[in-house]
């Protein structure tokens, strides 16, 4: 059986116990065993501090640039093996599995060529300089520099390809050393990047480490200069935050986390006129539900309707979803494919018991069921899945948890942007909201009460149905990230993300010299 193996200090380490089995989802089928038994994590610390760190700052975003487009050129031309891994181990259909894996080597292109307009320079200047003192011999600068120490990146099961690079584009880009740990349970597809890229010698020594299992001792060994990057379950997130060391250390951490979305139909949209802005709606919101099997942190997890159109949406919506065909993605008539783990099945059935509480199953079972070109009894498959609640501000459960599956919740609301946005808002904190209108002035309106509760706003529209890419695109231009429960941090967003691995200094001094110790020209 195929043993996954860690690359640390210069190396593959495989380990000989401590194994857990890694699955097909579709077939339950042991694939591999993965384990990070006998790591040194204070090696792993030392390679990265004392060769990855100092060879980064060494080179300048644009030649640190470079090295991503080769990361991303790498994965591009390894794309069908990295696909079939995803399949297999995350069963993901092919358009589920691109998503991811496009998504990594998009992402890594994208932050390639954004270090071409951060040009051949060692610090970002930030701002304008300041007269200080009553001639130009005293001034100050902001720029960023790398910071010093280890970006550690932990995470989540459902995007072990994208998950990985679009947190070490942004850390290698801003020059720090990188040790990344995917969701053990479907590690395969990153092991597979890590291999393409170490075999591929793209990076110095020391500035990209893959640690596969448990972390040991790594967090505890972070200090003042590391950043962690985690993206996962709050419940995970709490934990690893309040991490005695991390807190006395004042390490850098950020967080992505769980998210109650909530998709918006404004009262303009008629679905009985079969409007462009409605079936976009509808072509989203059932994306959203089904896509990766709702295994997204930016699912629609909620969906407000008007209350005199949420007959009408149900029926529409449930048309949509009986069209899905739930089974092994290996069979080509197969449009969604099973949850990861059994762990995540037995949470989406728990979790729709919950819903079900203060809110009534309109479709679906909340139950397993057989996949098609699944064996009988085996695989995690979870149909499709819709409930309702009338009294949208007494539906408890719908705005705290996340079941992460295909499932969501239609809520009535009054037609007011105020009621929306206050609703949306009950789910204390979002990755996105998306609202579906061509009122302008209903749009501001939601905007200004509740946009605040979400990282990002997507307004879907008229003008904008023939492009828009549907809500849970995190594309690497905007913001990923959103306050409260969906953990409060920041990604991607240009170089909203790559500020997370930079730190902010004043330079002061005279004019002169601090315009040419950061390259600012006059
Ligand atoms: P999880 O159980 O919290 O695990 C996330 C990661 O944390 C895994 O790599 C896991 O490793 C690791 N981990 C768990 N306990 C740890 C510990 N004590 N020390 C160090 N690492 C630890 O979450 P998940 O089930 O993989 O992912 C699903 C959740 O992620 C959902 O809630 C979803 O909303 C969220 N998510 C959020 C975003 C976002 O961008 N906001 C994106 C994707 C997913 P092991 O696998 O080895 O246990």
């Amino acid at each position: 059986m195929k043993t996954l193996r860690s690359h640390v200090y210069g190396r593959w380490h495989e380990a000989t116990s401590g194994f857990v089995p890694l699955l097909d989802p579709s077939t339950e089928e042991v694939l591999a065993q993965a384990s990070s038994e006998g790591l040194d994590f204070g090696a792993v610390l030392d390679h990265a501090r004392e060769l990855g760190g100092p060879a980064l700052r060494g080179m300048t975003f644009a030649q640190r640039g470079a090295l991503l487009k080769e990361m991303s050129k790498v994965l591009r031309e390894h794309r069908d093996e990295l696909l079939d891994l995803s399949r297999r181990n995350n069963g993901t259909t092919k358009p589920d599995g691109s998503f991811d894996v496009d998504g990594a080597s998009g992402t890594l292109a994208y932050y390639a060529a954004l270090s071409k307009s951060l040009g051949d320079r060692y610090a970002l200047p930030e701002g304008e300089g300041v007269q200080l003192a009553r001639t130009e011999g005293f001034w100050v600068q902001h720029v960023l520099v790398p910071r010093r120490g280890v970006a550690v990146h932990i995470n989540a099961f459902n995007f072990p390809a994208w998950g990985f690079a679009e947190k070490a584009a942004c850390a290698l880009l801003a020059g720090m050393p990188v040790i990344t740990k995917p969701a053990t349970a479907t590690a395969l597809t990153t092991e597979h990047a890590i291999e393409l890229i170490v075999e591929a010698g793209i990076l110095p020594e020391g500035a990209l480490q893959l640690v596969i299992g448990g972390t040991g001792d790594l967090l505890d060994r972070l200090g003042p200069q590391d950043v962690m990057a985690f993206t996962g379950s709050a419940d995970t997130a709490r934990k690893l935050r309040n991490r005695p060391n991390l807190l006395a250390a004042n390490t850098r951490v950020n967080v992505e986390a769980d998210s109650l979305n909530a998709a918006v139909l404004g009262p303009d949209v008629d679905p009985a006129e079969g409007s462009a802005t409605f079936g976009l709606f509808l072509k989203d919101v059932v994306r959203e539900i089904t896509q990766k099997a709702g295994q997204k942190c930016t699912a629609v997890r909620r969906i407000l309707v008007p209350a005199d159109r949420i007959d009408d949406v149900q029926d529409a919506l449930i048309s949509e979803l009986r069209t899905v065909v739930t089974g092994n993605p290996a069979e080509n008539l197969v449009t969604m494919g099973p949850l990861a783990t059994s762990q995540q099945l037995r949470d989406a059935e728990e979790g729709v018991a919950e819903l079900a509480r203060t809110a009534r199953l309109v479709y679906g079972t909340g139950q397993r069921i057989d996949g098609i070109s699944a064996p009988e009894g085996k695989g995690f498959f979870f149909a499709p899945t819709l409930l309702r609640a009338d009294d949208a501000r007494q539906a408890g459960a719908v705005h705290e948890r996340e079941v992460f599956g295909p499932v969501a919740t239609l809520l009535s609301y009054d037609a007011s942007a105020v009621a929306a946005a206050e609703i949306a808002a009950l789910g204390g904190g979002m990755l996105v909201s998306s609202v579906y209108s061509d009122d302008a002035g209903w749009v501001r309106d939601f905007l200004t009460s509740g946009g605040g509760a979400a990282g990002r706003v997507y307004v879907g529209s008229e003008s904008s149905a023939a492009d828009a890419p549907g809500s849970g695109a995190a594309l690497p231009q905007a913001l990923h990230g959103g306050p409260g429960r969906a953990g409060g941090g920041e990604e991607l967003g240009g170089l909203v993300g790559v500020r997370l691995y930079l730190q902010r200094v004043a330079i002061q001094g005279s004019k002169t010299l601090v315009n040419e110790v950061t390259e600012v020209s006059a």
